[in-house]
């Protein structure tokens, strides 16, 4: 039925988005413009092959620099790499591309292509809505973590305070692990820069380095100190409270001392919760939120949507959804 949208808009089994006739975004597949919106490893995938067998590979000057820092510097040696700045025109056979702030991860982007027949698609990647803004398409491929309507937070704007709370009470006499994906961590040095906190703020070193290049884009972050130089080595042997932020997969193997907080999206009923003896979960998240998906949806005024059914989430329900309240043909794919 909808074959002929299919063609120039689809997301296949290994999770590759494919608008147009010559973009692939978020995985392989060989074809000319390989795309990265965001620098979470889901949308990376085969990233060292589409540098092998497409003719560019385009993300945003942040992503860039943030990407060298995981994957280092040899990452561009054939120079297929390009950065396109938001809203700055990318021009191939025909078909135009622009990235629009995703609101998600810093450097994080939307993906409009416009087709030599001036239809619009649009892939969100990961978004948050707001601070991102909705962008008019025809076709719109969405992702969908928060797809259900189940996931919907019932106290969207109390959760930095709630945060900043916990941590204030608990750095009165003990050293604070902070633990999140990228992206949220960057935005912990934001809040905690806002608040001025007294105490020394530790990072290891990729997450270090990321705050740096944050930095270089004029985000402020403070003053932070590398776990593994010598003062930061003083610092955690000595009897001072600190802060310290990892990444969440190290959330097993930092020994438990002090307090520590695991920042998730998947909690909606509190923006805090105790979850052990000094365990905390706080309900931090970098995406839209089952409203807020459905509410940029609709200002987007697409003809169609697909939602993401690869990456985490539930793409069958929002597009139940879509098609029960906004009146929009939706289907999930792959
Ligand atoms: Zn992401």
């Amino acid at each position: 039925m909808h074959n002929h949208i299919l063609k120039i808009a689809t997301i296949i089994q290994n999770g590759a988005v494919l608008i147009g006739k010559n973009v692939v975004c978020d995985a392989h597949v060989k074809r000319p413009i390989r795309i990265v919106t965001h620098i979470h490893w889901d949308h990376l995938m085969g990233l060292e092959r589409s540098l092998k067998e497409c003719e560019n590979v385009l993300m945003t000057p942040i992503s860039f620099d943030l990407l060298e820092i995981l994957r280092g510097k040899y990452l561009n040696q054939e120079g297929k790499i390009k950065t396109l700045d938001y809203k700055e025109e990318f021009s191939f056979k025909g078909e135009k591309i622009k990235f629009f702030p995703a609101g998600h991860i810093f450097g994080s982007a939307l993906v409009l292509l416009e087709t030599e027949k001036k239809i619009k698609i649009l892939y969100t990647g990961d978004f948050k809505y707001p601070p991102a803004e909705p962008v008019k398409t025809d076709i719109l491929i969405t992702e969908a973590t928060y797809g259900n309507p189940l996931n919907v937070r019932k106290f969207k704007y109390e959760v930095e305070k709630a945060l900043i709370d916990l941590v204030k009470e608990s750095l009165i006499n003990q050293p604070v692990m902070i633990f999140g994906f990228h992206g949220k961590l960057q935005r912990m040095l934001t809040i905690f820069e806002r608040e001025k906190l007294s105490v020394p703020i530790l990072l290891p070193n990729k997450i270090y380095y990321m705050a740096k290049v944050c930095e270089k884009y004029n985000l402020k972050l403070g003053e932070y100190i590398l776990v593994e130089s010598e003062e930061g080595q003083r610092i955690t042997k000595g009897k001072e409270p600190f802060l310290a932020l990892f990444h969440s997969k190290s959330y097993n193997n930092i020994p438990s001392y002090g307090i520590k907080i695991n920042l998730t999206g998947w909690e909606f009923e509190k923006p805090i919760k105790r979850a052990g003896e000094n365990e905390w979960i706080v309900a931090l998240s970098d995406h839209s939120d089952f409203e807020q998906l459905l509410d940029f949806i609709k200002e987007c005024k697409p003809e169609f949507v697909i939602t993401d059914n690869y990456r985490v989430g539930d793409a069958e329900a929002l597009s139940k959804e879509i098609e029960k309240k906004l009146k929009i043909p939706s289907m999930p794919l792959p």
